[in-house]
Formats: structure tokens, C-alpha cells, sequence
């Protein structure tokens, strides 16, 4: 028989792995709830009108990239590719418009239909805050400033770079749709076949596009500055200074956007050249007008997510945290095995992370005890069970003493160890 195989793209989070995952989550949550957003969880599946109403038929996730389920009642379902359209169906279908501000946090996984290659899977994770309510620049100057807060508490802010760009007002975004389509079709033969497609369809994602020979066409573009009336303009200025005050360092990237339909204003991303071609770490903006386009009131909205696993690729050594080492049990005989559950059972309730030996008699129960990075063992052999006492070995040391199974904990606790 062959043996089974995960699905292409979605990988297996062994211990170590999810160690570090649990981390950037942890750390990331910690922060944000420290500003004051709460955490939210949305279903894994969703309704696809959700994601086709907001992203928009010509986006590459509702084009080509959305897991389609259809469940047995027919209904058209899909997994979630990302999580604020979600959300804001959370904060519509709980009838939570009129309670604004709203500041959430979320982590999970997402799913896309793309090629698979490093930093780039289709079962891929999410940490991400949504903010709705709040149209002025303070709204965005402080999402990016908690991105920032967990890039530098992950020790990864000074390897990327804050890319930041507007896309403008409805007005201003129009205008420069309009001057880009007509710059590129004079130079239509000459893009690339996806390019071709997208002019009609979604020019600005053009912007975005790696290939050598867009890139060339794109040099001579038109430029979205170009297109910004005052009050965008002013906008913007007003988000960059708040930066500078902050002392949260940036580089205006012309022709950074989004790709999906929902945005305005402000266009983000956290990127960094360690991780190859995959180099964005973190990518958002604003997106006022997401919430009308679900049938809902006009709510603007701000936020970003950033992909766990590029993250989790650029963390160091040092700044994750090394586990606690644990306390061994080490019956010497299996029939002591169950007075040493007990004990371990006491000294969890003290504090102490405590792990089982399981068979064989001391020997190789001490080596399982090293293998495990245990600090101590605790033995208990016939005299110990007797009277209550256990003999507590330094394995580092290897010094030992005899102690009273009731004073172990305390003993430990004086050495400064748990
Ligand atoms: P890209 O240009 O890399 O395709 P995107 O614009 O599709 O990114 P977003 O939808 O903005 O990405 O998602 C935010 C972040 O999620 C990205 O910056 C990236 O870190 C991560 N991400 C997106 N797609 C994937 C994927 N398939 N695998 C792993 N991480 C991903
Ligand atoms: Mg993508």
C-alpha cells in the first residue's frame, strides 16, 4: 500500500514547529490585546458570496485561487482565503454596526488554490487585526503602529522594510484607473498575458505584476500621486507624519497596492528580501468601503494580516523562548509505575512541569530522563515508596539526596528550579 500523503501545499505542524507558530500568535495577541483589541474567531467556511461581493469576481483569490465545497444541502461554500471579509460579515450578521469602534484580533488558517513554493501554501496561517469605525488618519497610524510592535517584539523590525502607498478617495482611484488603462493599451501587445486580461478587468493589480516585461511598460506609467486630489493628498500626509512622530521608519512605494477591490486611502506592506520572491510579511490599508458592498451602512474599516509561516521563517534564535526543562519521574520498577503518577500529579498542582518514564528499570529509565532534557529525576524505589521519600538526582551533576515526597517541591523551589 502506498502511504498517505497530506495535501499538496498544506503541511503537517510537528512540535517545533507549532512551538514557534504558538509564539508569533501568542506574542502578536498579547500586543494586541494590550491596544485593546479583542480576539475574534470566525468559521473556517463561509457562504462564497461573502468573499465574491467584497474581492470582486476579477480578484485572483475569487478568480482562481478559492477551495469550492459544495455540502449536501447544495449550498456554495467555500474555505476562507483571508480573514476581513469574514469578519465583517461576523460584525454584520451580529448586529454589532452600532456599537463602533470595533478592534479585533483573529489568527487561523486560510486557504488558497496556488502554486505551492517556499512561503507560499495553501493551507497557510493568519495573524491579522480588523478595526471599523474610525475614519481618521489615528485609526491607521495605529494599526501600523501595532504591526510594528509585534515585528520588533518578534525581532524581525529591522529587517523589513514599511512600504506605504494611497490609493486615494473613490475620486482620485477613478481618475488614475482611467490614465492607466490608456497609457497600457498603447502598449498592449506588449504585456504579458495576464496583464492583457487584467486591463479591462482589474487594471491596478497590473501594478503588482512580476513579469520582466510589465515591469519595463510600468516604468513609464502613470503615477498614482499624479491622480490624488487635496483632500487625499491631505489624508495621507497627515498618516505619514504620525509615522515619523512615532519613529516607525517607511519608504513610499508608488506602486504598492492592493489586490483586492475593498481598499482605499492608505496601502501597506512589511516586506524583507530574506525570504526570497515571497517577500511580504505583512500587507493591509484601509478599506471603507467593504462593509456598504455586503449590504451594510457605511462603516470605514483599517487593518492587515500577516502570514505566520513567513514570519515564523524569519524569527532568530534568540528570540524564542527555550521550554522549561521538565522533572522526571523514574520508578525503578514498573510497579512502582503508579505511585509515581501520583507524585507527578502533586508536584503539576505545585507548579512543576513533571513528565513520566515509562518502562525498564533505572538505567534506562534515567537515560529517558537526559533524552528528555529533564533537569531532575525523581526515583522511587521500594524504601522511597516505604516512607514516603523520593531520591531527587541533579542530572546535570548528578548529585542526589533523599527528600520527603511533601518537601520535594520546596526543596526544588530554593534551587530556583520549577
Ligand atoms: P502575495 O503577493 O504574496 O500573493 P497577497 O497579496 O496575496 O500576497 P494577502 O492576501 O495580503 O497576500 O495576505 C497577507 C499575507 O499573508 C501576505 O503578506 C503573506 O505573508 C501571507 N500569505 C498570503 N498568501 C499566502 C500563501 N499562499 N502562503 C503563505 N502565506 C501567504
Ligand atoms: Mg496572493
Amino acid at each position: 500500500m502506498t502511504t498517505l500523503q497530506p495535501v499538496r501545499g498544506m503541511h503537517d505542524l510537528l512540535p517545533l514547529e507549532h512551538q514557534k507558530h504558538s509564539f508569533v500568535i501568542d506574542s502578536a495577541k498579547n500586543i494586541a490585546m494590550s491596544y485593546g483589541f479583542a480576539e475574534i474567531a470566525t468559521p473556517l467556511i463561509e457562504f462564497k458570496e461573502v468573499f465574491k461581493r467584497t474581492l470582486g469576481d476579477v480578484s485572483d483569490i475569487v478568480s482562481k485561487e478559492m477551495y469550492e465545497v459544495a455540502d449536501r444541502g447544495g449550498e456554495h461554500l467555500v474555505l476562507r482565503p483571508e480573514g476581513t471579509a469574514g469578519v465583517a460579515r461576523a460584525v454584520m450578521s451580529n448586529g454589532l454596526t452600532q456599537s463602533l469602534p470595533l478592534k479585533y484580533f483573529y489568527a487561523g488558517p486560510m486557504f488558497r488554490y496556488e502554486r505551492p513554493q517556499k512561503g507560499r501554501l495553501r493551507q497557510f496561517h493568519h495573524i491579522g487585526v480588523e478595526l471599523f469605525g474610525v475614519p481618521d488618519s489615528v485609526g491607521d497610524i495605529e494599526v501600523i503602529a501595532l504591526a510594528h510592535e509585534i515585528l520588533t517584539t518578534l525581532n524581525i523590525s529591522s529587517r523589513v522594510t514599511l512600504e506605504i502607498n494611497t490609493l486615494g478617495d473613490s475620486e482620485s482611484r477613478n481618475d488614475y484607473r482611467n490614465r492607466l488603462v490608456a497609457y497600457l493599451r498603447d502598449h498592449i501587445t506588449a504585456l504579458s498575458p495576464d496583464s492583457k486580461e487584467r486591463l479591462e478587468r482589474n487594471p491596478l493589480r497590473i501594478l503588482d505584476s512580476k513579469d520582466e516585461g510589465d515591469k519595463r511598460i510600468l516604468k513609464n506609467a502613470p503615477q498614482l500621486t499624479e491622480s490624488m486630489n487635496a483632500r487625499s493628498k491631505e489624508v495621507f500626509e497627515k498618516i505619514l507624519e504620525g509615522l515619523k512622530i512615532l519613529q516607525i521608519p517607511f519608504k513610499l512605494n508608488p506602486q504598492l497596492v492592493r489586490g483586492l477591490d475593498y481598499y482605499c486611502h492608505v496601502a501597506f506592506e512589511f516586506t524583507t528580501t530574506e525570504l526570497g520572491s515571497q517577500g511580504t510579511v505583512l500587507a493591509g490599508g484601509r478599506y471603507d468601503g467593504l462593509i456598504a458592498t455586503m449590504g451594510g451602512p457605511s462603516i470605514p474599516g483599517v487593518g492587515w494580516a500577516a502570514g505566520i509561516e513567513r514570519l515564523v521563517m524569519m524569527l532568530t534564535q534568540e528570540v524564542c523562548p527555550t521550554p522549561t526543562r521538565p522533572l522526571a519521574i523514574v520508578p525503578m520498577e514498573e510497579e512502582f509505575d503508579i505511585y509515581g503518577l501520583q507524585l507527578a500529579q502533586t508536584l503539576r498542582k505545585q507548579g512543576h512541569i513533571v513528565e513520566m518514564t515509562y518502562g525498564g528499570g533505572l538505567g534506562k529509565r534515567l537515560k529517558k530522563a537526559n533524552k528528555i532534557n529533564a533537569s531532575h529525576a525523581l526515583i522511587l524505589g521500594a524504601e522511597e515508596i516505604s516512607s514516603h521519600m523520593v531520591t531527587l538526582k541533579n542530572l546535570d551533576t548528578g548529585d542526589q539526596v533523599l527528600s520527603p515526597q511533601s518537601q520535594v517541591s520546596q526543596l526544588l523551589k530554593d534551587k530556583g528550579v520549577l
